[in-house]
């Protein structure tokens, strides 16, 4: 198979820098290992409302749960209530629905479909077809690795990951509010409730190696203070897991092959978010990609450049101070002092 451009990775990364490309007439293949796009989701699902500016919502209402107006952060001593406006999405249909415009729009869509393979002085993918158990290539002009947090095409530096675990249960009381935890056993990390409709996503997301307590240790203890509180009820629904990046900017070209979304390392390296930055940089990476064919010219210097204009100085911000503050944050009176220079969401922190 050839085409002009290839895209690993279905998901909000891969299929907005699809959309870009066939929006601008350029032959692209969309290629995920999942059989369902979106399916499973590991993602508490919560977005800023600047996603609206990039994703027209409008035109697939079912993607969003809820719409969400504060954002708090509880410290065991102190709760801070912040504008939060954004919204809950159901991830898997709005996976689902962002790789199904690039199908519209001219991308070929294919799933059950996972690349083990780059081999660069082809310019060629090898991918296995996971249901018929085949192998074939697909060549590309141009290669568009958006394959998420933890791939075998990172091109990275050592990266630290943040894991996460979390659960779909019962909200006891409805809410239109995310509220993140602060715990000294929930160390260079926090724990989240963030409503959607009549459930909620509730995780913990830790670093390792940086915390020596076990994951599920702290998450038991993070489920007894949010179920004795009364927020949530005891039924588990769902239970999902997952890494975040948190080193900050990786690699994110080399010669004709672009990175995008959590394989760039674009989550934010102390809230853990990275569904807006996905698409951001992925519909840049489409555009750059586009340009680069109709011009027969590698362009993908500029997208670095311009990625880094956007994200390279936020993301050090947050690394530094991730660094510098979560080690001070290991009891309750650490975590009072020092919150307000951690979380974005205070004015402090940008001093
Ligand atoms: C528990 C948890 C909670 C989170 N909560 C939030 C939140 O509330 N808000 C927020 O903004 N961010 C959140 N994030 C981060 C967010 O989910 C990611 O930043 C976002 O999904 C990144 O999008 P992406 O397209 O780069 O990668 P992904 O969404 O990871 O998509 C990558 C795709 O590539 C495919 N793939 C991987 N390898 C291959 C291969 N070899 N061949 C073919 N296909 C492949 C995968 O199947 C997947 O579909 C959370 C993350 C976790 C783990």
């Amino acid at each position: 198979m050839k085409t002009e451009v290839a895209v690993i990775g279905a998901g909000p990364a891969g299929s907005s820098a699809a959309i870009a490309l066939s929006k601008k007439g350029i032959s692209n293949i969309l290629i995920d290992k999942r059989h369902t796009v979106g399916i499973p989701v590991q993602c508490a699902e919560f977005v800023s409302s600047n996603i609206s500016s990039y994703v027209g919502l409008s035109s697939f209402p079912s993607a969003v749960n809820q719409r969400i107006k504060y954002m708090d952060v509880d410290t065991g001593r102190s709760l801070y209530r912040f504008d939060g406006r954004g919204f809950i999405l159901n991830r898997d249909i709005f996976d689902l629905r962002l790789a199904e415009t690039a199908v519209l729009s001219g991308s070929k869509l294919l799933t059950d479909s996972r690349v083990y393979k780059i081999d660069r002085q082809k310019n060629c993918i090898e991918v296995l077809d996971v249901l018929e158990k085949i192998i074939y290539e697909i060549y590309y002009d141009y290669l568009i690795i958006a394959a998420g947090p933890k791939n075998i095409f990172k091109f990275p530096k050592n990266g630290s990951y943040i894991y996460a675990v979390q659960i779909k249960t019962e909200l006891l009381k409805e809410s239109d509010c995310v509220t993140c935890y602060f715990r000294p056993y929930i160390p260079y990390g926090y724990g989240w409730v963030f409503p959607k409709g009549n459930f909620a996503n509730v995780g913990i997301g830790i670093e390792k190696p940086a915390s020596a307590l076990p994951l599920s240790l702290s998450f038991d203890k993070f489920l007894n203070e949010i179920r004795s509180a009364g927020l949530i009820g005891l039924e588990i629904i769902e239970k999902t897991s997952g890494l975040v990046p948190v080193s900050g900017l990786n690699e994110i070209t080399g010669g004709n092959i672009a990175l995008c979304g959590d394989a760039a390392g674009l989550t934010h390296p102390i809230t853990g978010a990275g569904i807006l930055s996905a698409v951001i940089s992925g519909s840049l990476a489409g555009d750059y990609a586009a340009e680069s064919v109709k011009t027969s010219k590698n362009l993908f210097n500029g997208y670095k450049e311009e990625l880094e204009s956007i994200f390279k100085k936020s993301l050090l911000t947050a690394s530094n101070k991730r660094y510098e503050l979560y080690p001070s944050m290991n009891d309750e009176y650490g975590i009072d002092k020092n919150i307000k220079f951690l979380w974005p969401s205070f004015e402090e922190y940008y001093k």
